[in-house]
């Protein structure tokens, strides 16, 4: 089999590459990664998804190229936007060409301020269209109407993956790109002051990264063509909790800090995950000690 990993040098794609069997084609510009190590055996090509020309075929093109952070998306509002237009656009080609099994990974972003918590797959989102975060939710649901154009006019066989707040060894923790756990497992290490946005009380549900390989892997199986899926868990948990459980396993002394809520900061979030329990029969297996216990323990290896 020879798969084509889009963006396969990032966090998620780190984590991905190292469960598939076959030949491995990683294109990846590098601009958000941190933690990579070019692997022997795996082809590496560092490049924007958006300028990359081939005329290989694949079996699997699986587009993961994104930049999923908030943080981020004030710095690089543009960037964000065409790695999920023209990027998954040009990925598209690569698999129309190729007749490959395209897998992308959406994300829980499209449903914005949902008003139904946990969110199933038919909820349509509450998205400011050119909010702070339009660059990235906005974007991410242009891809799903273009891919979802491709399976229409070519029958490409495609499958949408919405993933959850996901998190593990590999994230990156500094100011400006981190996600709420690297950070919040930083500063509790480096004993600097803990910054929540606002007052603590939005939610998120948090997947480790173990349990995304494994539906990932499920959802390039057979007879999936044309699903689209959460990824992710319906544990909900206020960020005020996550703060406290992260400072308690790391014994830190650190100080909680109030910071000024992030603009169109979703106040909620859960996915309802029923339909990959039916489909993939799948399920969520680490719970969050368990995850937070593993990362923590990386980041005390890398921060050393
Ligand atoms: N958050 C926070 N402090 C931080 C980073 C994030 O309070 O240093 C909050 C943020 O406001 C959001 C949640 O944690 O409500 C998750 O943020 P993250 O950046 O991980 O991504 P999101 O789920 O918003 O895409």
């Amino acid at each position: 089999m020879k798969y084509l990993v889009i963006g396969g040098a990032g966090f998620l794609g780190s984590h991905l590459i190292n469960s598939l069997d076959g030949e491995i084609t990683i294109v990846d510009d590098l601009s958000t990664v941190k933690y990579f190590e070019k692997k022997p055996g795996i082809n590496f090509i560092r490049q924007k998804i958006e300028n990359f020309e081939t005329n290989e075929k694949y079996d699997y093109v699986i587009d993961l190229a994104a930049r999923p952070s908030p943080e981020d998306y004030i710095n690089h509002p543009v960037e964000t936007a065409l790695s999920n237009s023209i990027g998954t656009y040009k990925a598209l080609e690569i698999a129309r060409k190729s007749d490959a099994i395209f897998f992308y990974t959406s994300s829980s972003e499209i449903y914005g301020h949902a008003e139904i918590i946990p969110t199933p797959e038919t909820y349509w989102g509450k998205v400011n269209p050119n909010g702070i975060r339009s660059c990235y939710d906005e974007s991410k649901r242009f891809s799903e109407a273009l891919i979802m154009s491709y399976l229409r006019q070519y029958g490409l066989d495609v499958r949408i993956q919405r993933p959850f707040n996901v998190y593990g060894p590999k994230l990156r923790e500094d100011g400006s790109y981190g996600r709420v756990i690297s950070r919040f497992i930083y500063q509790a290490l480096k004993g600097e002051d803990i910054t929540i946005f606002g007052d603590g009380n939005q939610t998120r549900a948090f997947l480790y990264v173990s349990d995304w390989v494994e539906a990932t892997k499920k959802m390039l199986g057979k007879g999936l063509k044309g699903t689209i899926l959460n990824i992710g868990s319906d544990k909900e948990m206020k960020i005020i909790e996550l703060a406290n459980t992260i400072l308690s396993m790391t014994k830190s002394e650190s100080k909680i800090k109030f910071l000024p809520p992030r603009e169109d900061d979703p106040p909620r979030r859960a996915a309802d995950i029923s339909k990959a329990k039916k489909i993939l029969n799948w399920e969520p297996k680490v719970n969050i000690e368990e995850g937070l216990k593993i990362t923590i323990e990386w980041f005390k290896g890398v921060l050393n």
